[in-house]
């Protein structure tokens, strides 16, 4: 099945089947193609694959079928274009960055990104010339009054982490188009399964394929999506250039995600439903952050943005930092660890872990308390996750 014979299928047959062309072999399953360069046929035809007049495998920094399949497929459920897979998801922020920017520009992004997105805007791109303000999430003023006539680029991640604060993208869009930036949507944390920002009017979205869309802790990986102008031929080049791909191995470790995309994101979002409600009733336990509780300040704008409230939790326990931290230890199925996105459930407190370089000024700030938890919710059974839970409280 080629994608021009595709007709109009629903997500979760695009999820398992869209992409994949089929070799003489008739394999059932998609081939794997750890082939570092490729055979012509002729010296035309290497000629003709070379200067681009004829479409076709040259080398597999930029071109491979394993890695190819996972594009076209994740490109169908995001509803875009075009799609690049790279080597993790930082290095599909830089590449989206060196596709899209140039020195002089700037960016307005969220402060409530991932740590290492700060980071490489604010440490990195800036030696390159490009400048980063950082704005509150859920406040699309602030966002309005940090844009200036050089900004090129808006980004965000949303539910952000750890307390799940949403940004309304098509609001962001629109500021975004009105002063000709780009929307760029770090689409993560909730997955095509769930949200899908192209829709709502991004026009770029970037994932780190290591959390749901492999979705068992297995491999680093990412990807770029957005339209054949801006990611088919600027992201492209850019990655072409630099060189930051995806292994073959790893795309089809990630084509094997995708087919259980949807069914694993429901089964993280009614776990974590289930335990961010039993976590509002209990004594120790002073606020949820779920955007899936009525609790929620935006549980209007997740209902109207997201198809469903994401897998991860977030609560601040009594006691500070001693309380969450007696939380942790009393755990035994909980996996300490700050990955999130697998089947097993992990547990972080992110003051001394994640946003532990922040200054304490910077991280009260950002809402992060002494006693404040991360949960991001796994594939077990949801009893023995709060029982788990409820030891230590
Ligand atoms: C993990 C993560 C990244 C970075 O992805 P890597 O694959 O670790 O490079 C970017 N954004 C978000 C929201 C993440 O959780």
């Amino acid at each position: 099945m080629t994608d021009d014979e595709l007709p109009p299928y629903g997500f979760d047959t695009l999820a398992v089947r869209a992409g994949q062309t089929r070799t003489a072999e008739g394999e059932h399953s998609e081939p794997i193609f750890p082939t570092s360069s490729y055979v012509f046929q002729s010296a035309a035809e290497a000629a003709a694959r070379f200067s681009g007049a004829e479409p076709g495998n040259i080398y597999s920094r930029f071109t491979n079928p394993t890695v190819r399949t996972f594009e076209q497929r994740l490109a169908a459920l995001e509803g875009a274009e075009s799609c690049v897979a790279t080597a993790s998801g930082m290095s599909a922020i830089l590449v989206t960055c060196m596709g899209l920017l140039k020195s002089g520009d700037h960016i307005v992004s969220s402060r409530s990104v991932f740590g290492t997105t700060v980071v490489l805007f604010d440490t990195f791109m800036a030696r390159f010339g490009i400048t980063t303000t950082f704005v509150a999430q859920d406040d699309p003023q602030a966002w309005q009054q940090a844009v200036r006539p050089n900004t090129r680029m808006l980004f965000l991640e949303t539910p952000s982490n750890p307390l799940t604060e949403l940004a309304d993208i098509r609001a962001l869009a629109d500021i975004a188009h009105h002063h000709d930036a780009l929307l760029v949507v770090d689409n993560c944390f909730c997955t095509p399964a769930l949200q899908r920002p192209l829709a709502l009017g991004a026009d770029v979205v970037v994932h780190s394929a290591t959390k749901y869309l492999d979705g068992q802790g297995r491999c680093i990986g990412g990807a770029v999506l957005g339209d054949a102008e801006r990611v088919g031929k600027n992201v492209f080049g850019a990655l072409r250039t630099a060189g930051p791909s995806m292994s073959p191995f790893n795309a089809w470790v990630f084509l094997k995600g995708l087919e259980t995309l949807r069914i694993r994101m429901n089964a993280h979002c009614s776990h974590a439903l289930a335990l961010a409600t039993w976590l509002e009733q209990q004594a120790s336990v002073e606020r949820v952050f779920y955007p899936g509780l009525a609790s929620h300040p935006q549980h209007q704008l997740a209902k109207r943005q997201m198809g469903d409230f994401g897998g991860i939790v977030a609560f601040e326990v009594r006691g500070g930092r001693e309380g969450a931290w007696k939380v942790i230890d009393h755990t035994r199925l909980l996996s300490i660890t700050a990955n999130l996105g697998d089947t097993k459930t992990t547990i972080t407190h992110p003051a001394t872990t994640t946003h532990g370089r922040l200054t304490p000024e910077a991280r009260a700030e950002a809402g992060i308390g002494d006693g404040l938890l991360r949960v991001a919710v796994g594939l077990e059974d949801v009893d023995d996750i709060m029982a788990d839970l409820a030891r230590g409280l």
